[in-house]
């Protein structure tokens, strides 16, 4: 099924089998049997790991890891760049324990470290610090207990780096390592004047709010060199924006970047550390343009102009070649999890049953718009459209009086729907299509309630219009017959999604099946593993989601690796301040009082109560029994 454009996002992890069903696969050599994701469902039901659930494959996070190591090390090798490359995960991105302890198990071998830009962020990573060769790179505003902790790791043999932010955070360093006795590593932070394409542009720029400006880089050598200090100042760090989709604007920051890395060097700094931050893109609509949410360049492309760059910028002016970092979050992570739900019901925007002339003691409006209804053709569809609203419009305005009965609506409603059905199957005929009806098949279709909070897993959904990829995981050898948006479990009229990335383009509807009677549907929203999971919150108090790693393995079989339920009602109350015991104490007197009174019995109470201790155990989605 080429509709929902999976070969083009999938990146080769995601593609459809001959079951009509998604199905996942690691490239792990010839023989490899790939994993159909209804399976992992199936088991994960067995499980009592109920949808909504966060699907995360490990080995797709693993081959991420490897697979932006290894094109930065072919780069080096094929350019004949003199250092190696040395990547960082930027903790914020997904700071769950079990993603960032695989980051840290698999990418060991590659040296492969961490960002962090808090001090819980630092705490996380001083925990998971492996090896002398991986770096720890510290962003953000640093306090004396944030810059204390990175100098014990130092002072244990690790390369932890400051990245500075500001002049004050400069001084409170140097006090801190002087009083230590413990010489810090530091970077300082550059404004790029690049600006970049996408959302993220105004992470560069003059008015960026982060980095140094080009005085205080200048400054920052000078009080280093009073303190005696400056061989500490060995990195430049600079970050664009996170998803920059232009591989111009890469180019144009790198090579800006070398510039004030060689102007560093001339300040007489040692330096060593190149650290171009994140914003290699993740190619959410497979469109492979420079777009918000695709890109117009490849992984090996990033690192061969990055490589290159660095060469072409530096060797004129015989400075050593400095050790790449980057710092790519999305990219590394993002494949690796999807989320997975069921669809509770359908509304359709179907007429109900609509008699051949008006009822007896009907508004006359009722006999008119079945008269319209009849009329509508090419060429008087403009006209039917107006009238039919006109006509149910006066009903309503009837009804509003008292002059019109409910049926009465009912039944002007009905006939105007089915106008516009009728209206809607025209359009695709006609050479230009009126402005006033281009949404109109967005208004017909039909609207899928999903078994999801988007506010708790899809929060970039609603912040920033973001686009994943989404499609249903099984029936996919059926044409689907049905065009619609989807609403999650949340009462909001935010809690929806009518935008969605086809092959063909934008679209504001989804194509999706019509339900089968007793049996589920599922679908699932894509590439939602980085920054999805703890930005989400707990609008209408639904909470995490059920968690599920699975590993695959080469034949075909997987191994559930980890499983971790959701939030119980209890947990999400809490959050909020309540005290489940106590509710429970409120409640009991609540029914004690309704057996006092006579309402219901003693057994009664007993069975009520129960049903309460029940549903604070239980989970904040909806549930099947
Ligand atoms: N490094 C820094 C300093 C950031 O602010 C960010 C996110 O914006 C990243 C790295 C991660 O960027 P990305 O997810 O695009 O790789």
């Amino acid at each position: 099924s080429a509709l929902y454009g999976i070969d083009a996002w999938g990146a080769g992890y995601y593609s459809i089998n001959e079951r009509g069903e998604v199905q996942v696969q690691v490239d792990q050599g010839e023989n490899v049997v790939p994993v159909s994701l209804l399976d992992i469902v199936q088991g994960m039901r067995a499980r009592h790991l109920d949808m909504p659930a966060v699907l995360r494959i490990r080995n797709v996070l693993d081959h991420r890891i490897a697979a932006l190591n290894e094109s930065f090390a072919r780069a080096i090798a094929a350019g004949g760049y003199r250092n190696v490359y040395r990547g960082v995960f930027p903790i914020k991105v997904n700071q769950q324990c079990h993603v960032i302890e695989e980051i840290a198990d698999y990418g060991r071998r590659y040296h492969h470290g961490f960002e962090a830009g808090s001090k819980a962020e630092l705490i996380i990573a001083l925990s998971q610090l492996r090896d002398t060769e991986s770096l720890v790179v510290c962003n953000g505003y640093k306090d004396a207990e944030f810059i204390d902790l990175g100098l014990y790791a130092r002072r244990m043999g690790y390369p932890v780096f400051f990245v500075l932010e500001s002049l004050h955070e400069l001084r409170v360093i140097i006090e801190r390592s002087q009083a230590l006795g413990i010489a810090p590593l530091i970077g300082v932070r550059m404004r790029s004047a690049v600006k970049v394409d996408g959302h993220w542009s105004q992470d560069s720029g003059d008015r960026s709010i982060f980095g140094l400006s080009t005085t205080a880089l200048l400054q920052v050598a000078e009080e280093l060199r009073a303190a005696g200090m400056l061989d500490c100042l060995q990195m430049l760090h600079c970050h664009l924006g996170s998803q920059v989709p232009n591989i111009r604007n890469v180019r144009s920051g790198v090579l800006e970047a070398c510039q004030f890395y060689a102007g560093l060097v001339e300040a007489g700094a040692p330096m060593g550390y190149l650290d171009l931050g994140g914003g290699l893109a993740v190619d959410y609509e497979g469109a492979s343009t420079n777009t918000t949410h695709s890109m117009n360049y490849q992984l090996d492309e990033y690192c061969v102009n990055i490589v290159e760059t660095v060469q072409e910028t530096l060797d004129p002016l015989a400075i050593a070649h400095p050790v790449l970092v980057s710092e790519s979050g999305r990219a590394t992570v993002a494949y690796s999890s999807m989320l997975l739900f069921n669809v509770l019901d359908v509304r359709d925007c179907m007429p109900g049953t609509i008699p051949a002339t008006a009822p007896e003691g009907s508004t006359e409006f009722i006999a008119h718009l079945l008269e319209v209804l009849e009329r509508v053709d090419a060429d008087s569809y403009q006209e039917c459209y107006n009238d039919a609203l006109f006509y149910r419009d006066e009903t309503r305005e009837l009804f509003h009086r008292g002059q019109a009965s409910l049926r009465d609506r009912a039944l002007a409603e009905d006939i105007c729907l089915a106008v516009m059905q009728r209206i809607n199957r025209l359009l695709p005929q006609l050479e230009r299509v009126p402005a006033e009806l281009e949404s109109l098949s967005e208004q017909l279709s039909d609207i899928y309630y999903g078994n999801f909070s988007l506010f708790q897993s899809l929060p970039d959904i609603w912040a920033i219009d973001q686009l994943f990829p989404i499609m249903p995981i099984h029936r996919l050898g059926e044409e689907p017959q049905r065009e619609g948006i989807l609403a999650d479990l949340t009462c909001d009229c935010d809690g929806r999604i009518d935008k969605f990335t086809l092959p063909a383009g934008l679209s504001s509807t989804l194509p999706m099946h019509a339900l089968n009677a007793g049996e589920d549907y599922y679908l699932g929203v894509f590439l939602v593993g980085a920054y999805q999971e703890t930005l989400g919150d707990l609008h209408n108090l639904f909470g995490d989601t059920n968690v599920v790693n699975v590993s695959i393995n080469p034949d075909g079989s997987y191994d559930f690796v980890r499983e971790f339920h959701g939030d119980s009602i209890a947990d999400v109350l809490s959050y909020v301040e309540y005290e489940p015991k106590h509710m429970q104490e409120q409640f009991r007197r609540v029914a004690e009082g309704a057996v006092r009174s006579g309402c219901i019995s003693v057994e009664e109470r007993q069975r009520i109560l129960q049903a309460f201790r029940d549903s604070l155990q239980g989970y904040t989605y909806f549930e099947h029994h």
